[in-house]
C-alpha cells in the first residue's frame, strides 16, 4: 500500500489523478461502496476516535459521537438515501426554433480534491466534504489539522484500510506540508479555517485557477428580545456556546441586547451554566479544555473585556478556561474584536433593534446569526435587513445538523456551501447538454 506521507505531493496528485482518468470513481457503485465503507470505518472504530478526540480536546464520548461520529455517519446516510436521485439528469425545456431537440443538466465529478480540515471538529469537518466529494465521483487528498494530532494520526490509520486507497490519500501535516500541497493543481478545494489561511489557500488556488469553498468563522451574534423567557433563552445559549468549550465556528460569539433584558440574562446564564456543567466545571467529564497554550493565552486576556458575572477561573496548566460570561462589555473592548472560539460570552446591549440591526450590518458577515422573540415582525425583519451565511431562530448551532440546508458562510465568514446535496453541487460541474437528433 501507498504511504502518503513518504509520496511528494506531486506524486499523490498524479497517482490519484491517475485512478480518476481510469473512470472508476464515476461509477456509482464505486461511490456507495466508498461511502459504505466510510460508514463501516466510523461504526467499526467510534471508541477509538472518540478517544483521540478526548485526548485532543478533552470532548466527552458523548458529544465525540454526536458531534463527530454520529454526525457523519448522518451525512453519510443522507447521501446515500439521495444519491440516485440527486444524480439524475435533470430536463430542461428547449426554445421551439430547435425543433425535436432535448436538453439536460448532469452533474459531472471534478477530478482530485483537497479537503484541508480544522482542529475543532477534527474528524467530522476533515470526513464530511470527503463524504460529498466521493459522492460526487472524484478522488480526494484529505488534510486533517495538525492541532488535534491524535485524531489526526488515527484518520490517517483508519481511512485507507476502509477506502480505495488510489483514490484517497490522507496527507497529515501542518503549514509545511499544506503549502507543498498547495503548489499542485487541484480541481476544487475546500478549506475550513480561519480567513488568513482562507487568504492563502485562495491565492494559491489562483495559480492553477482552481475553485474553492472557503469555510471560515467569524463573530456570530445572538439578538434577544425582551419578550423572551430570561432562564429558557439563557439555556438554549449556554448549550449552544459552551459546546466543545466554545471551540465552534457557528457558536454564539456575543449576545445583543437590550439593557433590562441584559439584566435578567446575567443571572439566567450563571444558572444554566451550572445547570449544564455543576458549580465546578472543570470537574465536569461534560466540559471541554482549550486546544492548546496558544489559544488558552489569547482566550486568557479577553476575560478581562467586561464585567464578570459568571467564570473567569483558569488553569494554563489544564488548559481550562470556566465557561465565562461577561457583562457591560464595550463594543471597543478586545474580545469585540476579534472572533472569540472559545468559552467567554460577552453581553453588549443596545437600544432596540434597530440598533441592533445596524451593529450587525456595521461588522463583518458572520457565519451565524442567531434570534430569539416571539415577534414574527422581529424575525422578518432580521432574515431580510442583515446577511449571514445561517440564521437560526429560537436555538443556536443546530441549523448544521440538517442535511437538506446548505452550511456555508457569506463574505468574510466564507464562500461556497456544502451538505447534502449542496456538497453534491460543490463537487461536481453541472455540464449543460444538448441533443439534437441528426435524422
Ligand atoms: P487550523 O489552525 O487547524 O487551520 C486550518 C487548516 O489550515 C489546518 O489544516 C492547517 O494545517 C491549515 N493551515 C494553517 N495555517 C496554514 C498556512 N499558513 N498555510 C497553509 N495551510 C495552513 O484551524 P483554525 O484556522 O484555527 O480554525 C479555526 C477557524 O476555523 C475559526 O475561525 C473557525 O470559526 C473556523 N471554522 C469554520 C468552520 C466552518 O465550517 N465554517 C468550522 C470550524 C472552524
Amino acid at each position: 500500500m501507498n504511504n502518503p506521507n513518504l509520496e511528494q505531493p506531486a506524486d499523490t496528485v498524479a497517482r490519484l489523478r491517475a485512478t480518476f482518468r481510469s473512470g472508476r470513481t464515476k461509477s456509482v457503485d464505486w461511490r456507495t461502496t466508498q461511502l459504505r465503507r466510510l460508514r463501516e470505518m466510523l461504526t467499526d472504530n467510534g471508541t477509538a476516535l472518540a478517544e483521540a478526540l478526548h485526548k485532543d480536546l478533552s470532548k466527552s464520548s458523548t458529544e465525540a459521537f454526536r458531534t463527530e461520529i454520529d454526525a457523519t455517519i448522518g451525512e453519510i446516510d443522507h447521501m446515500l438515501d439521495h444519491l440516485d436521485e440527486w444524480l439524475r439528469p435533470a430536463p430542461v425545456p428547449v426554445p421551439e426554433y430547435l425543433g425535436d431537440a432535448t436538453a439536460w443538466t448532469q452533474y459531472d465529478p471534478l477530478g482530485v480534491v483537497l479537503v484541508i480540515a480544522p482542529w475543532n471538529f477534527p474528524a467530522q469537518l476533515l470526513l464530511t466534504p470527503v463524504v460529498g466529494a466521493l459522492a460526487a465521483g472524484n478522488a480526494v487528498v484529505a488534510k486533517p489539522s495538525e492541532l488535534a494530532p491524535a485524531t489526526s494520526a488515527v484518520l490517517a490509520h483508519l481511512l485507507p484500510k476502509y477506502v480505495d486507497t488510489d483514490a484517497v490519500a490522507v496527507v497529515e501535516g501542518g503549514i509545511p506540508e499544506t503549502t507543498a500541497l498547495l503548489a499542485e493543481r487541484f480541481d476544487h478545494i475546500l478549506c475550513t479555517g480561519n480567513a488568513a489561511v482562507g487568504r492563502i489557500v485562495m491565492t494559491a488556488a489562483a495559480r492553477h485557477l482552481t475553485p474553492v469553498t472557503l469555510e471560515l468563522g467569524g463573530k456570530s451574534p445572538a439578538f434577544v428580545d425582551r419578550d423572551t423567557d430570561p432562564a429558557d433563552v439563557a439555556a438554549r445559549l449556554a448549550r449552544g456556546k459552551f459546546l466543545n468549550a466554545g471551540q465552534t465556528c457557528v457558536a454564539p460569539d456575543y449576545v445583543l441586547t437590550d439593557a433590562e433584558t441584559a439584566r435578567a440574562l446575567e443571572p439566567a446564564l450563571a444558572q444554566a451554566i451550572e445547570k449544564l456543567y455543576g458549580s465546578e466545571p472543570a470537574t465536569s467529564p461534560e466540559y471541554g479544555r482549550i486546544v492548546n497554550e496558544r489559544h488558552f493565552d489569547r482566550l486568557s486576556a479577553l476575560v478581562d473585556s467586561g464585567r464578570i458575572v459568571t467564570g473567569g477561573d483558569r488553569d494554563r496548566s489544564a488548559k481550562y478556561i470556566a465557561p465565562t460570561v461577561l457583562a457591560d462589555v464595550d463594543p471597543q473592548a478586545p474580545v469585540m474584536q476579534e472572533e472569540i472560539f472559545g468559552p467567554v460570552l460577552p453581553i453588549v446591549t443596545v437600544a432596540d433593534l434597530d440598533e441592533a440591526i445596524n451593529f450587525i450590518n456595521d461588522r463583518d458577515k458572520p457565519l451565524a446569526l442567531y434570534a430569539f422573540t416571539e415577534s414574527a415582525a422581529t424575525r422578518r425583519r432580521l432574515a431580510a435587513e442583515t446577511s449571514s451565511g445561517g440564521l437560526g431562530f429560537g436555538l443556536p448551532v443546530v441549523h448544521v445538523t440538517v442535511s437538506d440546508l446548505p452550511f456555508g458562510g457569506v463574505g468574510e465568514s466564507g464562500m461556497g456551501n456544502y451538505h447534502g446535496r449542496y456538497s453534491l453541487e460543490t463537487f461536481s460541474h453541472r455540464k449543460a447538454v444538448l441533443d439534437k437528433p441528426l435524422s
